[in-house]
C-alpha cells in the first residue's frame, strides 16, 4: 500500500492490540514497539506516515470521533455505550469475540421486587430491560462487576462473558444473552472524505484479512 497521507490508528492494549496485529500486517503495517513492554503512547510503524495511538478501549470512539485518530478498533460493547455518533463502522473484524449477558446467582431473577443491576454497560442494560418491560435499578460500575451480587450491591450484573470461568469462580452463572460482541473498524467521517483513497485501501485490506483468517 502507498501511504501518501498521514494516518493515525487508535488501538487499546491487550487483546485488541494482539488480535489486530495480523490484520494490520495484512495491510502492510507493522508496529515498531510492543505496547505491553513500551511506555510509549504513540507507536511508530514501518511506514513514516502511519502512527498508532495506544489508549483505553473506552476512549477509542472518542479519539476517532474528534479526528485525533483517522481509524480505530473498538469493541461493539464500547460502541453501543458511546452511541457511534461521528463514526463510520465499515468492518466487523470478528476479533475479541464474546457475549454481553446478564449474570448472577442461579436464583437471582426469582427474587421479588425491583431488581438492581450493576454494570459498566448502562445504556445496553437499560435498553435490554426496557425492551422486556422490566423496571430495574441500574448501578454504574467501572469494573469487577462480579463482586456486586456477592456483596449484595446488586441482584444481577450485565457483563461480557467469554468462557464463563470468571463468573463460575465467583459462584455466579450467565443468565440471559443480550448481544454478541466483536471488535469493529471505526473511521472518522472527515477522514473518510479527505483521505478516501487511502481509507478505502485500508478497509479493503482489513476485509480481506478477516475473510482469510476467520477467528
Ligand atoms: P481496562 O481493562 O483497561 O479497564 P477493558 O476491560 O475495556 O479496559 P479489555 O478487557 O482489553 O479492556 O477489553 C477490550 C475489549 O475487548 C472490550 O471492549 C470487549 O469488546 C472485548 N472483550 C472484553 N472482555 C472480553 C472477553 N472476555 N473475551 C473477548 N473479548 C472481550
Ligand atoms: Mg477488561
Amino acid at each position: 500500500m502507498n501511504f501518501d497521507k498521514p494516518i493515525t490508528i487508535a488501538l487499546s492494549k491487550g487483546r485488541i492490540f494482539k488480535q489486530s496485529l495480523p490484520l494490520l500486517a495484512h495491510a502492510g503495517i507493522v508496529p515498531a514497539d510492543d505496547p505491553e513492554t513500551s511506555r510509549k503512547l504513540i507507536l511508530d510503524t514501518n511506514h513514516e506516515q502511519v502512527k498508532l495511538v495506544i489508549i483505553r478501549a473506552t476512549d477509542v470512539p472518542t479519539y476517532v470521533e474528534y479526528g485525533t485518530a483517522d481509524l480505530g478498533v473498538a469493541g461493539k460493547d464500547v460502541l453501543l455505550e458511546h452511541g457511534g455518533e461521528g463514526l463510520y463502522e465499515p468492518v466487523d473484524l470478528k476479533i475479541a469475540r464474546c457475549r454481553m449477558m446478564t449474570a448472577g446467582y442461579p436464583d437471582a431473577v426469582k427474587r421479588s421486587g425491583r431488581l438492581t443491576v450493576a454494570t459498566k454497560y448502562v445504556k445496553s442494560a437499560q435498553q435490554f430491560f426496557a425492551a422486556k418491560g422490566e423496571q430495574v435499578e441500574i448501578i454504574k460500575l467501572y469494573g469487577s462487576m462480579e463482586l456486586a451480587p456477592i456483596v449484595g450491591l446488586a441482584d444481577l450484573i450485565v457483563d461480557l462473558v467469554e468462557s464463563g470461568n470468571t463468573l463460575k469462580a465467583n459462584g455466579l452463572v450467565p443468565l440471559e444473552h443480550i448481544s454478541d460482541i466483536s471488535s469493529r473498524l471505526v473511521v472518522n467521517k472527515a477522514s473518510w472524505k479527505m483521505k478516501h483513497g487511502l481509507v478505502m485501501q485500508l478497509i479493503d485490506a482489513f476485509r480481506e484479512a478477516v475473510e482469510q483468517h476467520p477467528s
